[in-house]
């Protein structure tokens, strides 16, 4: 894997393009950019065909264990690399520990492993652990296990154990790597950690540089701990630490950052010297909140804009028109607003794949905006674009979710207790 950095500006962050790769030398692509968010190998609500609707061209995936762990006997005993199982041979897998859109579950951090989010709970599992799945997948790339579970609230304990942990695992997992004849065509993507903390994100850099040469680009980590609420986060405490993060690495290095941020952190974060980020957002809006993204990037527009549309509000019962007039997605061309409502109403499975449809293409084409930006310098005109534009309340579970019986109840009041224990692992 190799990036080609070929623009730096002034005040809009940079141009690059990622490639390389072995299995796919024809593979490129163009950053600033997305790769897509998958659950079990695939992009949530979106088939294979779907997708070709969306973008018909090959593109990078990521992968993360939480939702591909329970696949490591099947993909084993087919010997097949991760992307010949899930039939995405012409894409590159990138390998990661977390899933962006998921929230940690609650429990006791135990010392040589690190807690793992599958659907069937928590698991801890051990550096060998990871290795060895490694090495059954086979990814294009990876990054070695590492804790990056901190966030804002996470104190100066916790963030230097983040690092103390990192250091360790990183320095196990390359030393298994380097042995490892099955690992030779992967690429290794060096964990920066260190939570809020200047000092503490200085130490983790010079660590992973002395291995620099063994990395084809760096994931900066430990920002938030995923899931829905980190489109909330108003950048005030993560930019600057994102900002110093970036001067410190190489430039020649591509960079990840990955959450559902909302779309003017993104500008603020690719200004800092993000190259890549990831689709959770749109899977969020799309599957969780039922809202299609709809605002505007078009600088020259002066009409009011909304950022969203709330599929789920009655007011959109007979109206023909399409989620956002002039898009060109599937979802836009052949389907209204009062349709994508009245599957939300009778809860269709069709209902989350139009809107995923709609939001993939909005933010793909998002992004074509934003290189078209930096390539003019003129990222800080599309953010007061969109700065501009009036915002939804934020996201409310539907009343009828709310309605408690005495099993939710119970399970409400464990979670204030699971919230608790949470609260002093942290600590
Ligand atoms: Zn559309």
């Amino acid at each position: 894997m190799k990036f080609t950095l070929s623009t730096i500006t002034k005040c809009s962050g940079r141009l690059g393009v990622l490639g390389g790769l072995d299995r796919l030398p024809n593979l490129s692509l163009a950053t600033p950019a997305i790769i897509f968010h998958t659950k079990g190998g695939s992009i949530p609500h979106i088939s294979k065909e779907a997708m070709q609707h969306v973008c018909n061209e090959p593109s990078f995936l990521h992968l993360s264990i939480s939702n591909t762990l329970h696949m490591q006997d099947a993909v084993q005993a087919s010997s097949m690399t991760i992307a010949e199982f899930i039939a995405q041979t012409n894409c590159a897998a990138l390998l990661f520990p977390r899933d962006p859109s998921e929230i940690p579950i609650p429990g006791v951090p135990e010392k040589e492993l690190l807690p793992v989010y599958t659907r069937n709970g928590r698991r801890n599992i051990s550096l060998e652990q990871y290795m060895t799945l490694v090495e059954s997948f086979r990814p294009d790339a990876y990054v070695p296990l590492y804790d990056g579970d901190t966030d804002m609230h996470s104190s100066k304990k916790r963030e230097q154990k983040s690092l103390d942990r990192t250091e360790k695992f990183v320095e196990q997992c390359l030393e298994w790597h380097r042995g490892s004849d099955t690992l030779r065509s992967c690429r290794i993507i060096g964990p920066v950690v260190g939570g809020y903390n200047e000092k503490l994100r200085e130490n983790s850099i010079e660590f992973l540089r002395k291995s620099d040469d063994l990395f084809a680009g760096y994931l900066i980590d430990g920002l938030h701990m995923n899931g829905p609420s980190v489109a909330r986060l108003d950048g005030t405490a993560l930019l600057p630490i994102v900002t110093n993060v970036c001067k410190q690495l190489p430039e020649e290095k591509v960079r990840f950052c990955f959450g559902s941020y909302d779309p003017i952190l993104v500008l603020e974060m690719v200004a800092a010297g993000v190259d890549i980020f990831d689709t959770s957002y749109v899977y969020l809006k799309a599957a969780q909140e039922h809202r299609a993204l709809v605002f505007s990037y078009d600088v020259t527009s002066t009409e009011q804009h909304t950022t969203e549309l709330d599929t789920t509000d009655a007011r959109w019962a007979e109206d023909f028109g399409p989620l956002l007039a002039g898009c060109q997605c599937y979802t836009c061309q052949k389907h209204s607003r009062a349709y994508v409502h009245h599957l939300y109403n009778t809860r269709e499975m069709l209902g989350p794949i139009l809107l995923m449809m709609h939001n993939l293409h909005h933010y793909i084409e998002y992004f074509k905006t934003i290189r078209e930006h930096v390539r003019n310098d003129t990222l800080p005109e599309l953010k007061k674009h969109l700065a501009g534009q009036k915002t939804l309340p934020p996201y409310e579970p539907p009343k009828e979710d709310k309605v408690q019986t005495p099993a939710a109840q119970k399970e409400t009041s464990e979670l204030t207790e699971e919230e608790k224990q949470n609260k002093k692992q942290r600590a």
